[in-house]
Formats: structure tokens, sequence, C-alpha cells
């Protein structure tokens, strides 16, 4: 073994992927110091650092919790035995058309994407589908996206709180702000966010995006609607729609990008097309950020829009096995544990722990520890570069792909990487005028929100010093109408779909403003996900907005 390591990879926790330098000394020195173990640098010809959530990486690589068995039923079993047993079960399933399930993370590699494209079709299903929910939205999306222009823009226009969801992006959309006078930084959303005191910030109701972008894209094609805005509860008058035109019809390079997560945006379907169509008619660039590493890579690849397809097929009995690569299904499928006795096989692979987990579990490896190739936001296909030796007893998902290929069907495969195009777009519903009425059993309005602190399930971010200094899940909600309320240092959050009991976070801590009526949780934790539907919208996607709510003592 030589006397140093260097690994150089990208960061596994968003589609930022920003460069990470992984190092440590000769770990079999007999002087053993701090440099012998695992250490993370950032590559110095990147300017834009890392966020705490790329310092995670460090953690998890050395995390005590890393699963480095087969599990089945919580009970320890060898590899080989395991994929015989696997593929002779899902064989037997797959007699029939569609009876098995594939649910896909974003961040896996294109190698591993094809590979369960091809395992999909030795399973004789074409229901593959991709996770995080809110990326599949994004696919259709062709990203005209460059990290040097954006940096000298003279307008961004954001709609989401990219600062949070893609911290590193920040630096950039910054050093454009203020690199010229008269350069400008507008913000949309439906809560002030991370980016708020950098920008001109149109703070809307929640549940009215896609509306308000519909009469924006009106008023830039010379069709001015005559609507009052400040009749639609929408909370903005109707010259902000003018501010946002001119800003747009004016800039010479501009851009508009779309950052969604979990629970935050309703149609984003419909929202990703209309900013897209304002972008082409302003003139201006357009990108979507998705929030996984590679989704727009993998859900091209898997065809994508069957999310919908398959959570009405496992809910409808419809569906006997589900196999779920990069994540648990009960963390990321909210209410799983409700509808898993509808299926007779599960299978997944997870990085860390799980022991209560029914089924087949395969330890698996993060990106950091794979070779293969991502599409990155400027849609280019780059490799992930030197990986890690997976921690003992971990095996990448292509690598499970590919011995379950073989436990089916005989064959040895091969992974490759194609050519990667954005996939047609979903027909999308109409543009209409929200509902808005005040519910006197829900008066309060759930708005789920990512945190730079948090990644993934929470099951993850619960092992880190961070999370166990703080705690969590939480709630933050407005700081003085909790003082006003009364309320303890718990509060349940009830909505239509379930109820959750949360602590109060640190309300100083929180980096977003609050209106009264409002109360918002991080999305990475299943106990605040499944206060969300999981539910198609009106253009048939799974990926669910702010919802109402009431909070209970
Ligand atoms: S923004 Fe943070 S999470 Fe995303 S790639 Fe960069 S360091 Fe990783």
């Amino acid at each position: 073994m030589s006397s140093s390591e260097e690994y150089r990879t990208k960061c596994p926790f968003c589609s930022v992927q920003d460069d990470i330098i992984i190092k440590r000394g000769n770990p079999n020195s007999a002087l053993f110091g701090r440099e012998n173990l695992f250490q993370l640098y950032v590559d110095v010809k990147s300017d834009r650092g890392l966020c705490p959530r790329g310092n995670f990486v460090i953690e998890l690589i050395t995390s005590p919790y890393r699963l480095r068995k087969v599990m089945v039923n919580g009970k320890a079993e060898d590899l080989s035995d395991a994929i015989k047993e696997c593929s002779t079960k899902l064989k037997k399933i797959a007699e029939k058309r569609n009876e098995v399930v594939i649910l896909i993370g974003g961040n896996h590699t294109l190698e591993e994407a094809y590979l369960a494209k091809e395992l999909a079709e030795k399973l004789n299903t074409e229901l593959i589908g991709l996770f995080p929910f809110e990326d599949e939205a994004l696919l259709s999306i062709k990203n005209d996206f460059s990290f040097n222009e954006i940096s000298s823009s003279d307008t961004i226009f954001t709609v989401g709180d990219i600062f949070s969801h893609s911290p590193t992006l920040s630096k950039l959309i910054i050093d454009a702000r203020n690199r010229e006078r008269g350069n400008s930084l507008l913000y949309l959303d439906i809560i002030g966010g991370r980016i708020s005191p950098f920008a001109e910030s149109y703070i809307i109701k929640p549940g009215y995006t896609a509306y308000f972008i519909s009469i924006l894209l009106d008023y830039i094609n010379n069709n001015k609607r005559k609507i009052e805005l400040e009749k639609t509860r929408i909370d903005v008058p109707y010259s902000s729609i003018e501010e946002i035109a001119a800003t747009l019809n004016k800039s010479k390079n501009g851009w508009i990008l779309f950052s969604n997560i979990y629970g935050h945006f309703k149609n984003p379907l419909l929202i990703v097309s209309l900013l897209e169509e304002i972008a082409s008619v302003t003139d201006n660039h357009f990108a979507v950020i998705p929030v996984a590493q590679n989704s727009l890579g993998i859900g091209r690849i898997i065809g994508g829009f069957n999310n919908e397809k398959i959570i009405k097929g496992i809910k409808n009995k419809e569906i006997k096995g589900l196999i779920s690569f990069g994540g648990l299904p009960t963390e990321f499928i909210p209410g799983f544990d409700d509808f898993k006795k509808n299926l007779s096989f599960v299978l997944s692979s997870t990085i860390l722990r799980k022991d209560d987990f029914t089924g087949y579990l395969f330890p698996s490896t993060l990106s950091v520890e794979k070779q293969g190739s991502i599409i990155s936001l400027e849609e280019e296909i780059v490799t992930l570069g030197k990986s890690l030796s997976p921690v003992p007893g971990a095996i990448s998902d292509g690598v499970l792909i590919s011995k379950l290929i073989k436990g089916i069907t005989g064959q040895e495969v091969k992974a490759y990487a194609g050519k990667v195009e954005p996939i047609e777009r979903k027909s999308i519903g109409e543009v209409s005028v929200p509902i808005s009425e005040v519910d006197e059993e829900y008066p309060f309005t759930l708005i789920g929100v990512g945190l730079p602190y948090h990644h993934g399930s929470g099951e993850l971010t619960r092992m880190t010093n961070w999370n166990k200094e703080r705690g969590g899940p939480y709630l933050f909600l407005n700081p003085s109408q909790y003082k006003e309320m009364g309320f303890g240092k718990k509060i349940k959050i009830v909505t239509h779909y379930s109820s959750s009991l949360l602590p109060v976070g640190n309300l100083s801590e929180s980096p977003y403003e609050i209106p009264e009526g409002v109360v918002i949780v991080p999305t990475h934790y299943t106990e605040c996900m499944k206060l969300f539907p999981l539910e198609v919208d009106s253009d048939r996607i799974l990926s669910p907005g702010a919802v109402k709510a009431r909070l209970e003592q």
C-alpha cells in the first residue's frame, strides 16, 4: 500500500456536485496520527467550497453505523445465499407483467441506471421510478446552465430558495449580484428564505406560484389579463409582475432558476413549463436544480413519470414486489408501513444499519465509494473520479444489480453509459385560479423546507454530531405567534393526511422569515414527510406542496 491516499471525487449530496478530495496517510503506519484518518479537502481550483452537508461525507464513510452485512428480516445472511433467494422469488413474481416495481435514487451513476433498466426488463416490468419524488417534475428540461456564466450574469430570477437547497451556488449568485451596479437578484417563493437578505423578494401565498407565473407570462406576452392581484389573496401587488417582467426583459445575460423540495411548491411540472417559456420569450437562460446528485441522468435513462403508477399500484395491491436502490422505502415513501403488507417481497439497499427492516436489506455504498459517470447541471457527462474502497461487506448498487441479473438469467451484464437526453414533457393541466378559503379546522399552512445541515431521510443525519446536539426532526413557526399561543416545547402538527408530535426548533436559528399562520418542517425526516399527501397533483406528478394544518398542544 502506498504511504498516503488521495481520492478526488464529487460530493454525493446534491446536484451541484462540488469537487471534494478525501485524503489519509498510511493507515498501516506504526506512528498513528491525525493524518492517518480520512480527512476532507476542497479543491483549491473551485472557489465554491463545501457546505455543511458536504462535510457529512467524512462522517458517513467512517460511520460505525454503516451496514456491513446482508440482513433478512433483521438477521444476517450470506450475500450469495441472499442473491439466490431474491433471484428465485423475483423470477416467480415476474411471470406476470408489471408485478415488480423498482425505485432508484438520484444518487446513482448512469451505469447503474442502465443496469437498473436492464433488471426491469428481465423482471418483465416497465414500472421503474425515481426518488426524491420532487425531481421527477424536472426531467423534461434541458438545462441551459454554466457555472461561469451564472457568476457573470446581470440578472438572476430564482424560484425557490436555492441558497438552502444548493448552498455553494450562493457564492456565484452573490458574486453576480454584486459584480456591477444595476445587476438584479429576484426571488420568488412562498416563504422568505436564506436568499432573502440578498434579493428583491416576492413572497406569495402557498399554492399560488403557478398562477402567479402564468400571469407574469401573459404580461410578458403583452397579453395583460385584467387581474387585480390584491383581490386574489396572493399577497403581492400587480406591480410585482411589472417589476419582474421589466427586469427579465432588459437583462442581457439573465438566468431563471428553479429549485424545489418536498412539501413546498404545488404543481412543479406546470411551474417549470411556464418558467421555461418565460425564459425563451425574454431571451434568458433557464435551468432546474434537482435535489439529488444525478436525478437528471437517472430519471432520463429510466424514462421518468412512473412514480404515480408505482405508488398507486402498491396502494391498490396490484404490485407484489418492490425493489428500492439507494434508500429505505420506509423512509422516503410516507405511510409505507401502512401498505407494505400489500407486498410479498421487499428488497432495499442502504448505507446505514436498520435492524427492524422487514425484507432483504443489502449494504450499499456512497457515491464516493463508486466509479462511474453522472450528468452535471451543465448537461455534461462527468466521471466521479477515484473511488474509495467500499466499507467491508458493502457493495455498490451496480454490483448488486449485476448479481441479481446473473441470478435471474444466468447472464453476465456489462455496465455502460450512453447519451442522455431530456424525456418528453408530460401533458400539463390548465392554470387555474387557486381556491383559497379559510379553513377553520386547519388554520395553519404547513410548508416543507430544506436545511443544509440535514441530508436525505434523516436516518443518516441523526447519526451526525450536529443533529445529536440539536435533535431532530423539529418545526419552526413565527416566534411572536408561538409566544402568544403559549404552547410548550413540543407541538402536534395535524394535517388531512397524518400527524406528528415535534419539538419546536431554536427559533432564533431559523434562517426563514415565517409569517403568522405558517409552520415549517424540514422534510428530510420521515416524521415530517408523512404530513404531506402521497398523491398526485393535477399534472399527475407525485410531488406534494404546502398543505393546511392545525397545531395541538
Ligand atoms: S452544495 Fe453542499 S451538498 Fe451540494 S455538492 Fe456542494 S457541498 Fe455538496
